[in-house]
């Protein structure tokens, strides 16, 4: 078996060439510092299996390069960076890792919303890059007794909920399937996403990215927020309509934001992409769009990083290696339908 790594820092690098169990496979594996995207497949023939992280992007162009491929084992619990029609029309399994990281993103959420609330990034910089040691505009909320509108009670989700109550916070969520048990068991309700909005200091979005999730926070809806209410997305940037936040926040709507993800960020990475200017237009007014919000006083944008501690990353290299032996072994586990 070929396999191809994509994105491993050393470390990561030498796990792998070094798992016992993998090692048993007797597998011939190559390592690519690079993304995976169509302008960088490697000339590399017969490759069987691919480990890629977000930022790679299996498209159909990138699937005729690789016409050996069976496995694509992807080092993320989301996969809208992968074609997965174009994959199975071509038979190729897709696994991805469900749950490395739901405690780590649900704890980097809380950071956001913090860095928010009590104004940290505004207080440290005073005093590290100006030197000045007063509580000037540094006033900031309690958390306690406000309300959290959780959207997504999912594995992130139920975690996030349970830190908020740590700090004495109302929650109303929403979720498509809701959890009336874990609603019972963690003392919040569920209401429509309208109510939502109308009703939490601080919404939070825990959803994957799906068709029926892009937009799901746009230009009509965003104004059913409270007025000086928090967005935080730590769940894909797709999911909030750039422009509408851009706008909401301009208007004074919206009080702040604290993004882990941004939309077209792919393109933010890729400078030369940007420079070359092969984006559509109306991606390219997006990408500009992420700027106003980088750039935005109230705005804490993230590079993606949610996910980012040594103990999960451990977790999504040891479930990748479970599920490339699984699909050895002909049993296939983790596989996204
Ligand atoms: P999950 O599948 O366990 O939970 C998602 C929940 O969203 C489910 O309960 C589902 O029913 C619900 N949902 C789906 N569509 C909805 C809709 N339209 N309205 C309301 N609820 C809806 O996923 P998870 O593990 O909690 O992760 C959520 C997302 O977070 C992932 O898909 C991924 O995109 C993102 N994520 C980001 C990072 C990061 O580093 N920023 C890391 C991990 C995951």
């Amino acid at each position: 078996m070929k396999i191809a790594f994509f994105q491993l820092d050393p470390d990561q690098r030498t796990y792998i060439e070094k798992h016992e169990k993998l090692t048993k496979l007797n597998p011939e594996l190559l390592f690519y510092d690079a993304l995976l995207r169509s302008d960088s497949v490697p000339s590399e023939t017969g490759i069987d299996a691919i480990s890629i992280f977000i930022g790679s992007e299996v498209n159909v162009s990138v699937l005729k390069k690789l016409p050996d491929l069976k496995l694509i084992a992807a080092r993320s619990t989301g996969y809208d960076h992968i074609d997965v029609n174009a994959c199975k029309r071509r038979g190729i399994t897709v696994s991805s890792v469900p749950s490395y990281g739901e405690r780590t993103v649900a704890e980097y959420t809380f950071a956001l919303i913090l860095m928010l609330s009590r104004k940290m990034y505004d207080a440290y910089h005073r005093i590290r890059e100006k030197g000045q040691f007063n509580l000037q505009e540094l006033q900031g909320f309690d958390l306690y007794g406000k309300t959290l509108g959780v959207v997504g009670t999912g594995s992130i989700g139920k975690h996030v909920i349970h830190i908020a109550k740590g700090f004495g916070m109302k929650v109303v969520a929403c979720d498509v399937y809701p959890n009336e048990t874990m609603s019972k068991e963690l003392e919040f309700r569920y209401c429509s996403l309208k109510e939502l909005l109308g009703k939490s200091d601080i919404v939070t979005l825990h959803v994957p990215y799906l068709t029926s999730t892009h937009h799901l926070i746009n230009k009509e809806n965003i104004y059913q927020m409270k007025r000086g209410a928090y967005l935080i997305n730590t769940s894909r940037g797709q999911v909030v309509e750039t422009e509408a936040l851009v706008s909401a926040l301009k208007d004074e709507h919206i009080a702040g934001a604290g993004l882990d993800v941004l939309e077209e960020e792919g393109a933010l990475k890729d400078d030369l992409e940007f420079l070359q200017s092969t984006l559509k237009a109306e991606r390219l007014h997006t990408v500009l769009a992420n700027h106003a919000l980088i750039d935005h006083p109230r705005v804490i944008v993230t590079p993606h990083n949610a996910f980012n501690t040594k103990e999960a990353l451990q977790r999504i290299l040891d479930v990748t290696v479970q599920n490339i032996i699984a699909f050895a072994s002909g049993k296939p586990i983790n596989v996204v339908e």
